[in-house]
């Protein structure tokens, strides 16, 4: 399992209103306890997840649903070690949020307000027993098959059908259950000819309508036999940007970790911050910068993707151009990075950065 919809009773909901504040309310979906669900049968299971997965009074025509309008966030709570609950680096998704609403010209949504929502609702959903229960087994692996709950804020347009920007949105958090990401077994990549964004569009931002052109590049990958698919630049169709919704680190022979340079078409992603950080400390040189698809294929003994459902994932090749480049898998790096940040994640390693939001 990676991602499921069988969404937590508790989500939440804010709306901007007519005096510029937001009006702010937790919704109880319906649910039973999580012992009874799980005696479910699927049938029943799926029809309950259904009705939670459901906001009956919200516009369906609107500027999301016809024009890809939106942006969203995505986020963990882990289970920890100690048996506590925390979320991972709140503040940064909190942050991105404000930007990202601002960058499509909607009244952004206090940062303040993010984190104290996202907290109540995690909290909520715990105490009535939807969450994951720490396992010890799970550090055997270095937490590579370990659950968590996946946060996913979002906002949502009020009706609409004109060609407009969206001027009092919702704001819609919902939280589900989380496991490993990418399926274990193949971690070939290719490059793929598509162009996620271009300079002056919307690729620095987590936009829905950025991820329109990611799918179909991932599926069309999935469909040769490939994990993840890997975009170029939009303009020399030579330097190396993200893969299908993550972002993309090579570790050089030379030693040197090389990730692309932030731009408007790079995605800031939270997990190659964390992860830029976490090298550095281990005393490797950690460059941003552009690399070309030749200097990776030339130069890389390691390449890893990452974000916050793929923590940080090894790549065993990448094909461009009918060539293929083998890397050493799972490297070292690679594989060292993961288990710092999923220790730091589940509680066993100390927190000294202060990225967990303790939530209960
Ligand atoms: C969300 C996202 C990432 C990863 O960001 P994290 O904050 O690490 O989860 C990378 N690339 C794209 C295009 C994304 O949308």
């Amino acid at each position: 399992m990676a991602f499921n919809l069988n969404c937590y009773p508790i989500s939440y909901r804010a709306k901007y209103t007519a005096d510029g504040k937001w009006a702010e309310e937790f919704l109880e979906k319906p649910h039973k306890t999580p012992e009874e669900e799980a005696r479910l049968s699927p049938a029943e299971a799926e029809e309950l997840a259904n009705s939670r997965n459901y906001y009956g009074d919200m516009p369906l025509v609107n500027y999301t649903t016809q024009y890809g309008l939106g942006c969203f966030e995505g986020l963990k709570a882990l289970p920890q070690m100690n048996g506590s609950y925390a979320i991972f680096r709140p503040s940064e998704n909190a942050k991105r949020f404000y930007d990202s609403m601002q960058g499509l010209y909607m009244p952004p949504f206090p940062q303040e307000t993010f984190l104290k929502a996202l907290k109540e609702m995690t909290r909520r959903n715990i105490e009535l027993g939807f969450c994951p229960v720490y396992k010890a087994e799970w550090e055997k692996d270095s937490f590579s098959g370990a659950d968590s709950i996946y946060l996913r804020p979002f906002s949502y347009s009020e009706g609409g059908i004109g060609v407009n920007i969206s001027r009092m949105p919702w704001v819609v958090m919902a939280a589900t259950p989380v496991s490993a990401y990418f399926s274990a077994g193949t971690s070939d990549a290719i490059v793929t000819e598509r162009i996620r964004a271009t300079s002056g569009g919307t690729g620095m931002i987590k936009a829905n309508s950025n991820y329109v052109i990611s799918v179909l590049a991932r599926h069309e990958a999935a469909e040769q036999g490939y994990m993840e698919s890997i975009f170029l630049d939009a303009e020399k169709r030579r330097y190396v940007e993200e893969g299908s919704s993550s972002n993309i680190f090579f570790y050089l022979k030379s030693g040197e970790l090389v990730t692309p340079e932030l731009g408007d078409t790079i995605l800031p992603g939270i997990t190659r911050l964390s992860l830029i950080e976490l090298a550095r400390d281990r005393g490797v040189k950690v460059t941003e910068r552009k690399i070309a698809i030749e200097e990776a294929f030339s130069d890389a003994k390691e390449c890893f993707v990452c974000g916050t459902a793929a923590g940080a994932t090894p790549l065993s090749s990448i094909t461009w151009n009918g060539k293929k480049v083998s890397f050493n898998y799972p490297g070292e790096l690679a594989t060292e990075l993961q288990k710092i940040l999923k220790g730091i994640q589940y509680g066993v390693l100390p927190d000294d950065k202060g990225w967990l939001l303790p939530v209960v």
